[in-house]
């Protein structure tokens, strides 16, 4: 049980810059795709799985905040219009609960502190509490953990 975290889907405005200008940061076409495998594809702009049918794209994304040694660039899709985003940030994506992600904890300097893995999802919101309490760590990423791609970006509350 946690009122302490605060869960942070990409920003709407940065999407719909990559969107406009049909490339995405690292210069990949954004191509509109139909989606066609139901829990196969994790939208990251409002943090569910796309169903079947839904219009979406797929673009090369820059997890990381702060530069330096740790910055992963990695693939991530999001839809291929403005949604409604994620609203309820103080609770853990009910769409990606029967997801096992990997968390893993960055300093303020953006490396790598330590990861732990929540099996089934089920578990997630104790091992991002137990994360967060350590006073070194500034935020966690989740990511699948065979794949290795981002999900969403977990900071403190409120
Ligand atoms: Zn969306």
């Amino acid at each position: 049980m946690s009122t302490t975290f605060r869960i942070r889907a990409l920003d709407p405005g940065y999407l719909d810059t990559v969107r406009a200008r049909g490339k995405d940061d690292f210069g990949n076409d954004v191509v509109v795709m139909t989606n066609v495998d139901a829990g196969g594809t994790p939208l990251r702009c409002c943090l569910r799985e796309a169903a079947v049918g839904e219009k979406v794209v797929l673009i090369a994304h820059r997890a990381a905040p702060i530069g330096g040694p740790y910055v992963e660039v990695g693939p991530i899709f999001i839809h291929a219009e403005r949604c409604a985003g994620y609203e309820t940030t103080r609770s853990y994506p009910h769409g990606f609960r029967q997801r096992q992600l990997v968390f893993r904890a960055y300093d303020a300097r953006g490396r790598q502190v330590e990861n732990r893995i929540a099996e089934g999802g089920a578990a997630a919101e104790g091992v991002i509490d137990g994360l967060l309490s350590k006073p070194e760590v500034a935020y966690l990423h989740a990511r699948n953990v065979l794949a290795g791609c981002f999900m969403f970006t977990v900071e403190r509350g409120p």
